[in-house]
């Protein structure tokens, strides 16, 4: 299909985009790697009188390394180079493990750290992840800046709390989920038809042990299973001072499937969400308590 007629724009600062967007409100959309917007834009699921292509605004692509060890990133900067990134990896590995699972390489090549979370598809690996990681959303406009946690940003099915005029431009990690010898461990995996697809059901898992094994403290994100990332508390809780064995796991898996109420679909039945996420969810705790045998990239 060809798309509803539309005015383009191509501005080369950050300035200028926010005052284009500030101009044009709710008729303007912006056209980062264009690999959600164009297929809509083709379908005419979305019919913006104005496109904003952010793409030679030099300022917005850049993983910086922060003092307190995490990561900013600018919101232009393409998936794959958060996957090829070294500080990614050194900083936040479980970042750089669960970016293959994005689509195909071609769609990382061009679709943006910041396009991704400002679709916020539910099923979608990058939102999960910064939910799970903490991170901060820096939104900007022609007159204000705001930074929104993820729970905030986040509100339901490809739904955000970004307002007309407003364009994302930073997105803060803290240092979680650091290197196998630091203290936080983690667990990333998902379940898709095909390599590439978008996940089903999807599980990132953060764990603090002692140096006996026991846990300090939990963090347990599912994805594909709510119109937002859910955490789930409950089964956070049940971890919390226990060591870590088969019977716990047993535990916390249960609990996950009994905390899921997921929507059933084209590809899967809510029921299936609700058995596969506890035991994706169990997979996950299991590869951050010995990360040498963790699935680091299904
Ligand atoms: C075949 C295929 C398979 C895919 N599989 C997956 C997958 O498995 N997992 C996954 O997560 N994604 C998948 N994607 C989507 C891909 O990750 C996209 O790159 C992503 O959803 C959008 O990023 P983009 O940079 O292309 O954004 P665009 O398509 O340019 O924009 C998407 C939306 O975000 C808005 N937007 C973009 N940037 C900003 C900004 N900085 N501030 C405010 N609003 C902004 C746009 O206006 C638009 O509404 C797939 C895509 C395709 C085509």
């Amino acid at each position: 299909m060809k798309p509803a007629k539309f005015e383009y724009f191509a501005p080369t600062s950050l300035a200028e985009a926010l005052e284009l967007l500030h101009e044009h409100g709710d008729d303007a959309k912006v056209l980062a790697g264009g690999q959600s917007l164009m297929p809509m834009i083709n379908m005419r699921l979305a019919r913006p009188k104005v496109v904003a292509d952010i793409n030679r605004i030099p300022d917005l692509d850049y993983i910086s390394p922060t003092p307190d060890g995490g990561l900013a990133i600018g919101a232009l900067t393409r998936q794959r180079s958060v996957e090829k990134s070294t500080d990614v990896k050194a900083r936040i590995p479980v970042l750089a493990a669960a970016m293959p699972s994005i689509g195909h390489f071609q769609i990382r090549n061009r679709g943006t750290v910041g396009g991704s979370i400002s679709h916020a598809d539910p099923s979608a690996e990058l939102p999960a992840l910064c939910f799970a990681l903490d991170g901060e959303f820096v939104l900007s406009s022609a007159s204000n800046q705001r930074v929104l946690k993820p729970v905030d940003f986040f509100i339901s099915h490809l739904t955000t709390a970004l307002e007309p005029g407003e364009l994302l431009t930073e997105i803060r990690l803290p240092a979680r989920a650091l290197a196998p010898s630091e203290e936080w461990r983690w667990g990333f995996q998902e379940v898709c038809r095909r390599q590439g697809d978008f996940a089903m059901v999807g599980a990132v898992s953060l764990l603090k042990l002692d140096g006996g094994g026991i846990c300090q403290s939990a963090c347990i994100t599912m994805f594909g299973v709510a119109g937002t990332p859910v955490r789930i508390r409950r089964a956070e809780e049940a971890l919390l001072g226990s060591r870590v064995n088969g019977s716990v796991l047993q535990d916390v898996s249960r609990i996950v499937s009994e905390e899921l109420d997921p929507d059933s679909d084209i590809h899967a039945s809510s029921a299936y969400r609700k058995e596969i996420g506890g035991v994706i969810a169990r997979r996950t705790l299991e590869a951050a308590i010995d990360r040498r045998n963790g699935d680091e990239t299904a």
